[in-house]
């Protein structure tokens, strides 16, 4: 059914889901042999929460989320989601994680040289790519090669992915921090070690979940925790992003909350790179 020349053991729990995995195993592997290049970098603008900014005229500075997709040779087009946590759990985010750096410095510099604004970039790192042992040369590469401000590239780690050393993991965020780069708390209120986490690691950007947006126009526990949110950032020095906007009501529940950025469908899905330089980038 999956094809000829192959072999496959047979177990009475080998079901769909384990043939699909092992496709996705196998094709995982050619794809990252073959120098990463279906795994495709797209970007999410992240909206400065001012006035102007806001209203989509005289935005100085801009930021864009990477966010990787898959376009499959053999398997079609593949969501995050269907393949990040496999990737994740062989290891294989490494190669792919860092094919992503590296793009998404590389677009950062383009933007930032068309001399329309400034432009930062945020990525996601997984914990085990923080567990790569040259992980803080590969950072300082990418920013050294691409002429990047420092501040220019946010490294987001999520909050879902439970620490085993935590001794270590803060170590190397601090000498990725000692690069001059942001970090990012990514899906904050969604893992079992939220206040901790913030305490123990130096953070400078906290992300919302987008879980406590959904009813903000409306449910008052939800418009109490982004109030929260934005208070503790302040007294700790970190600026609070919310993600999830998806409609003008939410948006002026939170724009008046002391939150620093704002993403979300309202503004835009993520785009693949050309479009997003339609808009962001080379139509002003
Ligand atoms: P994330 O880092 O929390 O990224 C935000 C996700 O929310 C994205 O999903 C984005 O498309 C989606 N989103 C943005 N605005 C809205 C909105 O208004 N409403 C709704 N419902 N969703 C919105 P995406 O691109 O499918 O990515 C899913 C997750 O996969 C990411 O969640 C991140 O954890 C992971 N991921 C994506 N790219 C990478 C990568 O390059 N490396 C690693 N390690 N993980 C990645
Ligand atoms: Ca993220
Ligand atoms: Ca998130």
């Amino acid at each position: 059914k999956s094809g000829k020349n192959r072999i496959a053991e047979y177990s009475d729990n080998i079901d769909s889901s384990s043939i699909h995995r092992l496709d996705l195993e196998k094709n995982m592997f050619d794809a990252i042999g073959k120098s990463c290049e279906e795994f495709e970098v797209y970007f999410q603008p992240v909206i400065t929460n001012e006035k102007k900014a806001r209203s989509g005229k005289g935005i100085k500075h801009i930021g864009a989320e990477a966010l990787v997709r898959w376009n499959s040779d053999k398997l079609g087009f593949l969501n995050p989601d269907e393949f990040v946590p496999l990737a994740e759990y062989l290891g294989l985010i490494n190669p792919i994680g860092n094919h992503v750096l590296k793009k998404a410095c590389e677009c950062c510099r383009q933007w930032n040289e068309s001399g329309v604004g400034d432009f930062s970039v945020s990525v996601n790192l997984s914990v085990v790519q923080i567990m790569q042992t040259d992980i803080v040369d590969i950072i300082k590469e990418c920013i050294e090669e691409n002429n990047l401000k420092p501040e220019n590239l946010i490294l987001e780690l999520t909050e879902r992915l439970a620490i085993n050393d935590l001794a270590r993991t803060k170590q190397t965020l601090l000498d990725i921090k000692d690069l001059g780069v942001r970090l990012a708390l990514d899906d904050f209120g969604t893992g079992y070690s939220a206040l901790s986490s913030i305490r123990a690691l130096p953070f400078d950007i906290i992300k919302v979940d987008k879980d406590f947006v959904k009813d903000i126009a409306t449910d008052d526990y939800s418009q109490a925790f982004v109030r929260m949110m934005a208070q503790l950032g302040e007294t700790i020095g970190a600026d609070i992003c919310v993600e999830g906007i998806e409609t003008k009501e939410q948006l002026e529940a939170i724009k008046n909350m002391g939150v620093k950025y704002i993403q979300g469908y309202y503004y835009d899905k993520p785009l693949r790179r050309a479009a997003f330089e339609e808009k962001y980038v080379y139509n002003k």
